[in-house]
């Protein structure tokens, strides 16, 4: 006799979208989350009349995404409440970037112009032929077929550009594509991944908000849990995953065990077969594969509240060839270098949606790519240059700062996801979306234990963050039904 059918261990983005699936199918559902809200990493906050989740977060595609799928399935469409149409006129990008000119130079996008590259080609100061050989590789990129991207798992995106000869500029935009997309150093990003990424954005936008923040968007599938039948409890740390003789027997928080012939986590791989399940558990080559799995980077953050709108955009991305990331230029920065310029990711919550501050101010989350250590000891320095870079790319900005908040990977650690080894923990999207872990690479979810499944982006789905969470969700539904 069970309690449940299934447990959920945690309500990251993951874990809420499988909970809503398995209540639609009728099963008895029961979900554990150890903060007071369900969210996760996209847990929405509000101060001094400013909404806004911690990090900066735009979803892709912006049409037709996991998202879409997920609240149509559910017959709750109207629910979500995208924040920006791709059809949209208005300019919804604004990109600097530091190139032959020696200073920044500023174009901005609307979301169908993704499918048209001159404006970008004019921002790189690119002459005929290398027009020519630019256009060639995009073409051959977006009409890629789905089995030579698979080809492309065991290939970085670095290795793979080598293969054409690509001007300068083009490089370094797939090289930050590879540090803001992928999260992942350009030469560790796996190709497969960052091409169906690139596929996606041509046709389908990027840079999606949802209005009233994403913890909404998590709050409706929490809604649709408690009205299909599923039981919700928040503010319990689940202590262990129990297993007897290899079969999932339920889970146990401080308080009770909760008995389930199947648990599926959203915590994460590592800290579930690590900590919450207990290598013991498992076998000793499962163990050091899920010991060597690397974790992406993460985007460090300042969040700015002003008193004025002073940022007309909703998202920018400001960049150079000094300011995307390889691994040996990172570890420059690890072992106390300090670089002169760092690239910024800036997403404006109240550009998407005028409700995120109080009428006439603004809130604008600046971040830059950052190690998932939470004891990274880095972060001074970079923080310091993210506000140097505002300053200097946004004159008006500082003058008009209320107050300002700092996050780093030690928040997102303590926020969503256990260190359970060293250099881990503070991971933006989950596990790295770097070549040997992505495509047919990509842990799957289901564990070598019976009953026992993950969810979340370390699982079997594919994509950007949050989309990459729903994904994972849908497969996940599939392996259990
Ligand atoms: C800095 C930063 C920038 C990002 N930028 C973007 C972006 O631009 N676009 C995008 O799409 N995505 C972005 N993301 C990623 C995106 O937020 C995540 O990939 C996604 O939200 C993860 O969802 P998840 O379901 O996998 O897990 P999580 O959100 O990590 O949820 C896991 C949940 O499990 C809970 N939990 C863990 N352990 C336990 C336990 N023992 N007991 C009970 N509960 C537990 C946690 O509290 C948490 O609520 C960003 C993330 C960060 C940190």
């Amino acid at each position: 006799m069970n309690d449940y059918d299934m447990i959920i261990v945690g309500g990251g983005m993951g874990g809420l979208a499988l909970g809503a699936l398995l209540g639609q199918a009728g099963k008895k559902i029961l979900l554990i989350e150890k903060n007071k809200r369900v969210g996760g990493k996209g847990l929405t906050f509000e101060r001094k009349g400013f909404k806004y989740e911690m990090w900066p977060i735009g979803y892709m595609p912006l049409k037709d995404n996991a998202f879409h799928a997920l609240f149509e399935k559910l017959g709750i469409e109207s629910e979500l409440k995208p924040a920006w149409d791709y059809e949209s006129d208005e300019p919804l990008v604004g990109f600097y970037y530091k190139g032959r000119s020696g200073r920044y130079d500023f174009i901005d996008s609307r979301p169908k112009d993704v499918a048209d590259p001159s404006p970008l080609f004019d921002l790189w100061k690119l002459d005929e032929n290398e027009r020519e050989s630019a256009l060639g590789f995009l073409a051959q990129l977006v009409l890629m077929a789905p089995e030579q991207v698979d080809e492309l798992d065991d290939v970085s995106m670095k290795e793979f550009m080598a293969r054409f000869e690509l001007p300068r500029p083009l490089i370094e935009y797939m090289d930050m594509h590879s540090n803001i997309s992928l999260l992942a150093l350009s030469d560790t990003a796996s190709a497969s991944e960052q091409v169906k990424i690139l596929q996606e954005m041509a046709t389908k936008g990027a840079a999606g908000y949802f209005k009233g923040g994403y913890e909404r968007v998590g709050r409706v599938l929490a809604d649709y849990i408690l009205n299909h039948g599923g039981e919700i409890l928040t503010d319990q740390r689940i202590e262990s995953i129990d297993v007897q003789d290899g079969q999932v027997t339920g889970v146990t928080t401080k308080d009770k065990p909760y008995s389930s012939p199947i648990v599926i986590s959203n915590a994460g791989i590592q800290p579930t077969v690590l900590k919450l399940v207990g290598e013991e558990h498992f076998a000793r080559e499962y163990v050091d594969q899920i010991k060597n799995l690397e974790p992406g980077m993460t985007l460090l953050t300042t969040r700015y509240f002003l008193s004025e709108a002073v940022l007309d955009r909703p998202l920018y991305l400001t960049y150079s060839g000094e300011t995307v990331w390889d691994s040996e230029r990172y570890q420059k920065v690890r072992a106390g270098g300090v670089p002169d310029e760092v690239g910024l990711w800036i997403v404006v919550p109240s550009n998407y949606d005028s409700d995120m501050a109080p009428e006439g101010k603004q809130i604008v989350i600046a971040s830059t790519l950052c190690a998932p250590d939470p004891q990274a000891k880095e972060v001074e320095v970079l923080w310091d240059k993210i506000d140097e870079m505002v300053g200097k790319l946004f004159p008006d900005l500082l003058p008009a700062l209320e107050f300002k908040e700092r996050g780093g990977p030690s928040q997102v650690s303590k926020l969503a996801r256990d260190q359970v080894l060293p250099n881990q923990g503070g991971e933006a999207i989950g596990l790295g979306q770097i070549v040997g872990q992505c495509g047919r690479h990509k842990p799957a979810s289901k564990s070598p234990i019976q009953g026992l499944f993950y969810v979340g982006t370390d699982a079997g789905g594919y994509g950007v963050g949050t989309v990459q969470a729903v994904d994972s969700a849908f497969n996940c539904f599939a392996m259990i039904e």
